[in-house]
C-alpha cells in the first residue's frame, strides 16, 4: 500500500523549507504520495514537482484555501487541482490580498495591547512576499521574548477573546468548492476536529459542504486524536464523504508530526485518492 500524506506546507506559505526541500524529507520518510498544500497559494508547486521525480515518489498539485463559514473559519484542502486555473487563481489572488490587510490590522491590534512593531516583526519572517500569516506573527513574538513557542503565542494573543485576534472575512465556502471543481481538483474538509463547534454545528457545516458538492474529509490529521480518527471516519461514513490525511507539517520543530507518521486509514471509510 502506498503511503500517502495529503496535506503540509513549504515557504510559499508559512512551511520553514522550500518545496524541494519538503518533498526530499517526505520522500527520505517514506511518504510514496504527497500534496503540497500551502496556504491560499499555488506557486510553490513547479519546484514540488521537479523535486518529486528527482526523489521517485508522486506529487499532487494541492492548497489550504481560508474559508469564512458562519463565525468559523474553516480550511479546505484542495487536491489534483491544476495550478495554472484562472478562476482558482483569481481566487487565491483575493485572499492574500485579504491577508496583507489583515496583518496590519493584527499589527494595530498587538501595539494597542502593547506591543509595539509586530507588523514589521512578522514582515521579517515572511518567507514569499505573496502571503503573510499568523504563523509569521507568532514567529516574530516568540523572537521578542513574548512566549515560548509559537504555539503559546497562539494561546495569548492571536486567536479569539485574546489581544492580537483579528476577525476576517474570507472566501465563502461554496466560492471555495467551485474554484477547486473548476480547476479539476477535490475538496476537502481540513483538520474538522480543529473547529470549535458542537455535533449539530459539524452536521450542518458536512450536510452544506456535501449537498455543494464537496468530496472529502481529512480523518487522519496530527491536528486530531484516535478518538477522532474514529469519530471523523463516522462522519465520512454518515456524510458518503470520502477521506483523506495529512501530516500538516510545517517545520522541523514546529510540527506536531512528522512525515511517516501517520497512521492506516480506519476501515470502512473511502479513501479520496480512490480511483486517482
Ligand atoms: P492564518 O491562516 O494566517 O490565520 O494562520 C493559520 C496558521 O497558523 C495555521 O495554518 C497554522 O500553521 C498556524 N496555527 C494556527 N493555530 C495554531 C496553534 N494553536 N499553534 C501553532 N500554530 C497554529
Ligand atoms: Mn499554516
Ligand atoms: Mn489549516
Ligand atoms: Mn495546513
Amino acid at each position: 500500500m502506498p503511503r500517502y500524506d495529503l496535506h503540509c506546507h513549504s515557504t510559499h506559505s508559512d512551511g520553514l523549507l522550500r518545496p524541494s526541500a519538503v518533498v526530499a524529507r517526505a520522500a527520505a520518510r517514506g511518504v510514496d504520495v504527497l500534496a503540497l498544500t500551502d496556504h491560499d497559494e499555488v506557486t510553490g508547486l513547479d519546484e514540488a514537482k521537479a523535486a518529486a521525480i528527482e526523489a521517485g515518489i508522486a506529487l499532487v498539485c494541492g492548497a489550504e484555501l481560508s474559508v469564512s463559514w458562519d463565525d468559523h473559519t474553516l480550511h479546505v484542502v484542495a487536491l489534483g487541482i491544476d495550478p495554472a486555473n484562472a478562476g482558482l487563481t483569481d481566487g487565491l489572488g483575493v485572499i492574500r490580498v485579504g491577508r496583507m490587510t489583515r496583518a496590519r490590522r493584527i499589527g494595530e491590534a498587538l501595539a494597542a495591547a502593547g506591543i509595539k512593531g509586530a507588523y514589521e516583526g512578522a514582515m521579517k519572517y515572511v518567507t514569499s512576499e505573496r502571503l503573510v500569516s499568523r504563523t509569521h506573527f507568532a514567529r516574530y513574538l516568540v523572537e521578542a521574548g513574548h512566549a515560548r513557542e509559537t504555539k503559546d503565542v497562539f494561546k495569548r494573543y492571536l486567536t479569539r477573546g485574546n489581544p492580537g485576534y483579528v476577525p476576517h472575512p474570507w472566501a465563502s465556502l461554496s466560492e471555495a468548492v467551485s474554484w477547486i471543481h473548476a480547476a479539476g481538483g477535490h475538496a476537502v474538509i481540513a483538520h474538522p476536529g480543529r473547529y470549535k463547534m458542537d455535533g449539530s454545528g459539524m452536521r450542518r457545516l458536512l450536510a452544506e459542504f456535501r449537498d455543494l458538492g464537496g468530496d472529502a474529509i481529512e480523518v487522519l490529521s496530527s491536528s486530531h486524536t484516535s478518538a477522532q480518527y474514529t469519530e471523523f471516519a463516522s462522519y465520512a461514513r454518515a456524510f458518503e464523504l470520502r477521506a483523506s490525511c495529512g501530516s500538516d507539517w510545517h517545520g522541523p520543530g514546529e510540527s506536531w508530526m512528522d512525515f511517516g507518521e501517520l497512521p492506516e486509514m480506519p476501515v470502512g471509510v473511502v479513501p479520496v485518492w480512490k480511483g486517482w
